[in-house]
């Protein structure tokens, strides 16, 4: 279990976005009831499932019905209890970890609001919250304390409504039959594509649509799933998740905790010398993030590429332009479907993509104006012309940024990913390309930044680039 912890801790500290999933197990050891464990609220009483089942149609049909039946029940008073729980040692866990900037986003199947207690700031509630009410109309949510319910029924004005358009107000909480929230479903998604490492907590994740989350940051690949779970689930079994730490949410989230500042602690105090250079052979390449070449500026970044607000930014398409995973589908998420739609135009006319060449749209919803996607080799031993394709993607994608005037570009790692170009040489051929070709040509660009979404990439694209400066040097 240690080592376990270790690794864990780990993959923490060298994650460039981090995020959790939580579900009931967390909050079993605050005392609330899971609904479908041995001990569940639904397995010693069928019936309540069936009721539960019902909830949201009975909700549609009758609102004011349902608020009286809600406020003069007994259920109002279980919900009463839920207000007065408490975080434990897990939630707090986890809120520490984001205020270390290390867990950017954390997806909660619980309605408690424990982790919103806890301090944790970006919480997007799943199933809703049961502090909370929400509009069926315009989507907004608010305290439900800020409702005197009990005055609402004396004076017959139930159901409660929207401050803001009138509407209807509900419990928040996600009902069985009810979609969940169209915002959070978006969010999470978001997120679970943005994401390099996620931490699934007290959950078996077999509840749809929850549990395609984890699944869909497998699918796509390049990312850490941790799973800290009381036994093995069907992610574990299905091998969704890299490794399980099999116990209590609340014991072993503080133990990583304790070994994530270890190690922050560690690499604060190393010296500044040994921090910055790497060895490689017997030289000492310092790596470097930023040069100028003629009168262009080139940089090296680590973030989301679909953040960023260059004119343009490249695309790692594949040849049919349609969308896939990694930065591809980032991109169309961010940018909205006018982008495919472009593309399909552009598939249409001049046919598929072939590798190695670039083409031009217009950037949707996304900050950067334009999307220029090239379509980068697929690694096969390196025998198959690779380095003079990837470096053909890089040179066009620039050309083409040229051709349209363009004065900045941002491009990720080509073919690293998916593609499973080798790192080092990838990054060898993306900074010599694109440095040579600005030496070469006077063009419109004054400025090119890798966005690298993993440390990793960063790591070897900053050598890459420091080795480069060395050369010129001599
Ligand atoms: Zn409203």
């Amino acid at each position: 279990m240690e080592e376990l912890i270790q690794r864990a801790a780990s993959d923490l500290v060298n994650s460039q976005y981090g995020i959790a999933l939580t579900g009931a197990g967390i909050s079993t050891e605050s005392g609330i009831p899971d609904f479908r464990g041995p001990a569940g609220v639904w397995t010693l009483n069928p019936d309540a499932e069936k009721r539960a089942y019902q909830g949201y149609q009975e909700f549609i049909d009758d609102p004011e019905g349902w608020w009286k039946n809600t406020i003069t029940s007994s259920a109002m008073h279980s919900l009463g209890n839920l207000e007065q729980v408490r975080p434990n040692l897990g939630h707090q866990a986890i809120a520490e970890l984001e205020k270390m900037g290390i867990l950017k986003c954390t997806i909660t199947q619980n309605i408690d609001a424990l982790h919103e207690k806890a301090g944790t700031v970006k919480v997007l509630e799943y199933h809703g919250s049961v502090i909370k009410l929400r509009c069926l109309s315009c989507g907004a949510r608010f305290k439900k304390d800020e409702f005197d319910l009990e005055q609402l029924l004396q004076e017959n004005r139930l159901p409660p409504s929207c401050p803001e358009c009138r509407g209807i107000l509900k419990s928040d909480t996600v009902f069985f039959g009810e979609a969940i929230p169209g915002d959070v479903a978006e969010q999470s998604l978001e997120e679970v594509w943005k994401c390099d490492l996620m931490l699934v907590c007290g959950t078996s994740a077999v509840v749809f649509p929850f549990a395609s989350l984890p699944r869909i940051v497998r699918e796509r690949g390049a990312a850490t799933i941790i799973e800290i779970n009381a036994e093995a689930t069907p992610l574990t079994e299905e091998g969704v998740s890299d490794y399980l730490l099999q116990g209590k949410t609340g014991e072993i989230l503080p133990l990583i905790l304790e070994e994530v500042k270890r190690l922050k602690g560690q690499r604060a105090c190393l010296p500044s010398s040994t921090n910055n250079k790497h060895s490689r052979g017997q030289n000492v390449t310092k790596p470097t993030t930023e040069i100028s070449i003629r009168c262009t500026r080139l940089s090296i970044v680590g973030g989301d590429i679909t953040d960023q607000n260059t004119d343009a930014i490249v695309n790692a398409a594949n040849s049919s332009l349609m969308g896939g995973g990694g930065v591809d589908g980032a991109i169309h998420l961010a940018g909205g479907p006018a982008i495919l739609e472009e593309c399909k135009q552009i598939v249409a006319k001049r046919g598929q993509l072939p590798t190695g060449q670039a083409v031009i749209s217009g950037g949707g919803k996304l900050k950067a104006r334009f999307v220029i996607h090239t379509v980068g080799p697929v690694w096969q031993g390196g025998n198959e012309g690779e380095p003079e394709l990837l470096a053909s993607a890089y040179r066009e994608s620039l050309r083409v940024a040229a051709e349209n005037d363009l004065s900045s570009v941002a491009f990720p790692s080509i073919s690293t990913g998916d593609y499973s170009y080798p790192m080092d040489g990838g990054a060898a051929v993306a900074t010599e390309t694109v440095t040579t070709f600005l030496k070469e040509h006077s063009t419109s660009i004054k400025e090119v930044v890798f966005v690298l979404f993993h440390s990793s990439a960063f790591d070897s694209y900053s050598l890459a680039l420091g080795e480069y400066c060395e050369n010129i040097d001599d």
